[in-house]
């Protein structure tokens, strides 16, 4: 209900820091029942020349504000965050259906987001460059700056509808740019609520404008405006290629899909590899990029774990997102759960052996198991952003990590964000970090670990560019070297 309200008062899309009213309306929907949570804009493209425009008049207030500034704006931002943490996590849960524990801990790491982003704002230094040293520049002196971009175009998906909001909102606002954002269309009211979080805390006008409504209509007349200087995008590598192919020489930053995984060889704590496994196979219904999709067992271990593996996945408590007790909630819709199943039905009918799961109720979908499968098998080499973990073993360390690398380009799309490897092994840990083709190895800890600090991305078809407050900033300044002639 506090959702409805907000929407009642705010009229739908942020433009030039009011809420104006857009040509027509959509309802968003709980995945869990159906229920009407909210109703937002359907931005045109009249509204995006609008936001854009907008946030050209934005950039110049935002530009022109201390470094000082934009950190106490950005800190103020991440206290109202924490203030209304209930709100936030009731909308997540009202339009996202992620499960109460998980939507609490991503508005606490949204708040963190934005503290470490307020950081950054300070941080933007460039270096001195010892001209005189280069041939014939004896009388020159140099040094180069970092500068804003200018209005940064923000496309996110539904999964993450505040934290992976904040990891582009905050670090361009903390770089000195203006945004444009288009959140997900099943997610937008969390995104919406930011919004009003930015206004309070005193952000000028046009700095941050959101548009609401479906990617095609509302995100495609953003990447394709040449005042966007950046595309920041997350979500699926089918739209992160169109992305690439109509922003044209423009810089876009890419977060896009994978097939993550895990190895557990035989030296390894089993006790907390499996909880850290279990957790990142079935969190949020594994829609997330970083699921622990794929098991790699040392067959020393694999019998034991698998059956502990499968008894535990068959307990965990599945249903209302709202309850605290939920562990696995809905699935985004239902075309989400027909997909899934459709995954595992044909992985079962090229042989593999379902340990339990393959079924749903309405968009809930019971956690899946499946073992006896090869690397060709779409349920392995493909994305499957569902709660569908498989499991294959191997005799020796170095083949489990030929077997990861394999299992990530077999398919369509030739994957690499991240793997989590557990062994007591040094020696193997290190041999893991320097072969997994992965942007993110994580030793003893499974895929679906992160930081908000930490440089966070992909490799080949899982993107390009790196998140975490510090390294977004790099991504959203220009360097501009700048040399004094000192003359004779
Ligand atoms: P999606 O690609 O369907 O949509 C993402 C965003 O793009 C949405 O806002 C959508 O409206 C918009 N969009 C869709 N078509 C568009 C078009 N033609 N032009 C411009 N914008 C368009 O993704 P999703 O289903 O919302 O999210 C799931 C995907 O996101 C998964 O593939 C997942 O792995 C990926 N993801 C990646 C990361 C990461 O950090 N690497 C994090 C979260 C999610």
């Amino acid at each position: 209900m506090l959702i409805l309200s907000l929407m009642e008062h705010s009229a739908g899309l942020l433009i030039g820091g009011e809420w104006r009213t857009a040509p027509s309306w959509s309802e968003v929907r709980s995945p869990w029942d159906s229920a009407v949570v909210g109703r937002v804009g359907r931005a045109g493209p009249e509204q995006v020349d609008a936001a854009v425009r907008a946030a050209e008049h934005g950039f110049d207030l935002v530009a022109g504000l201390p470094a000082a500034e934009r950190a106490r704006l950005l800190r103020r931002a991440s206290a109202l965050v924490a203030e209304r943490r209930e709100r936030f996590a009731a909308a997540i849960i009202a339009e996202s259906g992620k499960p109460r524990r998980h939507a609490a801990a991503e508005v606490d790491r949204a708040v963190e987001t934005l503290r470490l982003s307020s950081e950054e704002a300070g941080r933007l230094h460039g270096e001195t460059v010892p001209l005189d040293a280069a041939p014939g520049s004896a009388r020159r002196r140099g040094y180069f700056i970092r500068v804003p971009l200018g209005v940064v175009g923000a496309i996110t998906p539904f999964n993450f509808p505040l934290n992976l909001v904040c990891h582009k909102v905050g670090p361009a606002l903390a770089a000195g740019n203006s945004i444009v954002l288009k959140p997900a269309s099943a997610t937008p009211l969390t995104a919406l609520l930011l919004g009003q979080v930015f206004i309070e805390a005193g952000l000028p006008p046009g700095a941050l404008n959101i548009v609401t409504g479906p990617g095609p209509a509302v995100g495609l007349p953003l990447v394709r405006d040449i005042r966007v200087r950046l595309i920041t995008f997350t979500g699926s590598a089918a739209v992160g290629e169109t992305i690439r192919t109509e922003s044209g020489l423009r810089r876009t930053a890419l977060e896009l899909g994978a097939n993550c995984g895990a190895i557990v060889d035989e030296t390894a704590d089993l006790d907390a590899a499996l909880e850290r496994c279990l957790a990142g196979g079935f969190a949020y219904s594994g829609q997330v990029c970083i699921h622990t999709q794929r098991l790699y067992l040392h067959t020393a271990i694999a019998d034991e774990f698998t059956r502990r593996f499968v008894e535990r996945a068959r307990a965990l408590a599945c249903g209302d997102p709202a309850d605290p007790a939920t562990e696995v909630g809905p699935m985004i819709n239902r075309a989400a759960v027909e997909a899934a199943l459709e995954l595992v039905r044909s992985a079962v009918e090229a042989g593999a052996e379902l340990l339990c799961g393959g079924t749903a109720e309405n968009n809930l979908m019971h956690p899946t198991v499946l073992a006896r499968v090869g690397p060709e098998l779409p349920v392995v080499c493909e994305e499957t952003f569902a709660p569908v973990v498989t499991v294959e073993t191997f005799k020796d360390f170095d083949s489990g990590l030929a077997m990861f690398n394999r299992g990530s380009s077999a398919g369509t799309r030739d994957y690499g964000l991240a793997c989590g490897v557990f062994t007591s092994d040094l020696n193997r840990a290190f041999r893991a970090t320097e072969r997994l083709a992965v942007g993110n190895v994580y030793v003893n800890d499974s895929a679906t670990f992160r930081a908000d600090l930490a440089p966070y991305g992909g490799v080949r078809d899982s993107g390009t560019g790196r998140e975490g407050p510090r390294f977004a900033v790099e991504q959203m300044t220009d360097i501009r070297m700048v040399s004094f002639n000192l003359g004779d």
